[in-house]
């Protein structure tokens, strides 16, 4: 597979997981009337024990036969870059629609 088949296949699968996660915190926000933050805090709560989930699937014996060995240091630090990167990036581009709002 060719490294921009590769890109593509991730684009098409982040942008799916995101709008399943953003409508099922939408509908969890209005069921609950519990703040962003909160639902936030849960879903990353959530994709950390996921991680344990899966990363126990594939330690130990008979682990599941694809390959992937799981270190709970790296896959760490891996997890918390994403989430920041992120963070980060749509703040960016929050900030560079207000600059180009406020000209307008
Ligand atoms: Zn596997």
């Amino acid at each position: 597979m060719s490294q921009m088949e590769i890109e593509r296949r991730q684009d098409e699968a982040e942008a799916y997981i995101r709008s399943v996660v953003m409508k099922e915190l939408c509908t969890v926000m209005e069921k609950t009337h519990l703040t962003p933050m909160a639902v936030l805090r849960l879903a990353s709560r959530s994709i950390g024990s996921i991680y344990r989930e899966m990363a126990e699937a594939h330690s130990g014996i008979d682990p599941c036969p694809c390959g992937w060995r799981p270190n709970l240091e790296s896959d760490v630090e891996l997890l918390g870059m994403a989430l920041m990167t992120a963070c980060e990036h749509q703040r960016t581009a929050e900030l560079r629609t207000m600059r180009v709002a406020g000209n307008a």
